[in-house]
């Protein structure tokens, strides 16, 4: 993408109403503008990262196995009415009429309407297992929407569920979206940790919150410091595997980590005090196993082997897909700007021009852009005619991982600059070593 024909109106000033860092950056990379409280226009490039992380879901959610659908966002009210949550979800819930005097909602999560469609279409346990998700848009009305869209009131979550015959397949249904979901995280170069936490208005006791640790997070946090050094990196896993998976979890939450509506004193404590934490941390996902809460009152049942009649075993497991941006900005600044980590920076790398209009210049930046592009680098080049200064701090802000920086000097001995955002360690090079070296 060339600067000069894409649209990132960038911002000068610090946005005077944003508390947080990641709400401030948003805002000043011109990747999203507010229309109303909590409700946001997602602008080229923050819609751009937002596509990425869907798409890191959407991949690791189908390697284990979980089949990807669409619900819609307005419901009918019957739905909730069967489950009793009509009325025991509070003003959180945005209700509407349409002119035939029906009562809808804009859905704030969809565990009714997937099992209305379960019921509809499936009776035999020869059916099961069976997950299905999407990636849809969510409204709630949150007292206080704030933070950008680290608490809006309409945003982007994934949510799945799982329909399983007994509560063994159904611990295995949860364990697989535990191992899922820190394969998502980790992919996206954020360390979010599994923690026992409350089940809130969706139900269940077996639960947990992944948080991110930041101090601006809404959540406080109490957890042993191991926690903190494990990481999947790139061991094989077999989604099949129930011994696999059931180690992956019980190595991760052996060590000590709640949230304060579960944390125990007296379990703290006997974590070895230099490793006991308290902190902040926001909550970018959390899985549910609530057996039959829903399928009993709804009728969710299939036949059993015997021929028997038995309600399903559900649970569900959520994603905050929009939230993940600010989570992952919250995660990776510093006070010149975003760093993304490459998992899911918008643009592989910028090229600075820093002479636009020199012949020699001009030519080695399309000849770079060209070449980065057929390498699927995906580079922005910022072609305007502006300073130098101008430039570094428009790639500063933005935060893409490398910046290659033309001038006529460099050229004239035949390199080009090559900078790491992360570090800011810079490096002299040909363009044909820079080509090679980023593909
Ligand atoms: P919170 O405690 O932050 O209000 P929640 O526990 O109500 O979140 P869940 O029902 O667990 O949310 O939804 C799954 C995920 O959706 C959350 O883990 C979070 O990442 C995201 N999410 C929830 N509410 C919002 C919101 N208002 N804005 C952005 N993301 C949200
Ligand atoms: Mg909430
Ligand atoms: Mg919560
Ligand atoms: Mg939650």
């Amino acid at each position: 993408m060339r600067l000069t024909r894409y649209f990132l109106p960038v911002l000068k000033e610090t946005p005077a109403d944003a508390q947080i860092a990641s709400h401030r950056l948003m805002l000043r990379a011109g990747m999203i503008q507010q229309s109303s409280a909590g409700i946001y226009s997602w602008l080229p490039m923050g819609y751009k990262v937002l596509r990425r992380i869907e798409q890191i879901v959407h991949e690791e959610q189908q390697r284990a196995g979980h089949l990807p659908m669409l619900m819609p966002t307005l419901q009918p009210a019957e739905l909730w009415r069967e489950s009793g949550r009509y009325d025991a979800y509070g003003p959180e819930m945005l209700r509407i009429r349409d002119r035939h005097k029906r009562d809808l909602l804009y859905g704030p999560t969809n565990e009714e309407m997937i099992t209305d469609i379960f019921r509809t279409h499936v009776s035999s346990y020869r059916q099961l297992p069976l997950t299905l998700y999407h990636i849809q848009w969510k409204f709630r009305d949150e007292v206080r929407p704030r933070f950008g869209v680290m608490r809006g009131r309409e945003f982007l979550m994934k949510d799945g569920y799982n329909f399983d015959l007994t509560p063994e397949d159904a611990i295995h249904a949860y364990n697989r979206h535990m191992v899922s979901y820190l394969r998502t995280y980790e992919r996206m170069g954020l360390k979010a940790i599994p923690m026992r936490a409350a089940s809130g208005p969706i139900g269940g006791d077996d639960t947990h919150e992944f948080l991110v640790l930041a101090e601006t997070g809404e959540s406080e946090v109490f957890y042993d410091s191991a926690v903190e050094d494990l990481t999947l990196g790139d061991r094989a896993i077999d989604y099949d595997d129930r011994a696999q998976l059931a180690a992956i979890r019980e190595e991760w939450t052996a060590p000590y980590a709640r949230t304060d509506e579960t944390h125990d004193e007296a379990l703290f404590a006997q974590v070895p005090e230099e490793r006991r934490r308290s902190a902040r941390g926001i909550e970018v996902g959390q899985i549910f196993y609530f057996g039959t809460k829903y399928s009993e009152p709804m009728g969710a049942l299939v036949t059993n082997e015997a021929g028997e009649r038995v309600p399903v075993h559900m649970g569900s497991h959520g994603i905050g897909v929009s939230r993940l941006v600010g989570a992952l900005i919250e995660a990776h600044h510093d006070e010149r700007g975003i760093v993304w980590p490459e998992g899911v920076t918008p643009f592989g790398a910028g090229i600075v021009n820093l002479r636009q209009g020199d012949a020699a210049a001009d030519a080695a930046c399309e000849d770079l852009y060209a070449r980065l592009s057929a390498a699927g680098v995906d580079p922005l080049y910022d072609d305007r005619s502006e300073r130098a200064g101008a430039k570094f701090a428009t790639m500063d802000l933005i935060g893409l991982p490398w910046r290659v920086t033309v001038g006529p000097r460099g050229l004239a001995n035949g390199v080009v600059e090559l900078t790491e955002r992360r570090t800011g360690r810079s490096e002299e090079m040909t363009p044909d070593a820079l080509v090679a070296r980023l593909a």
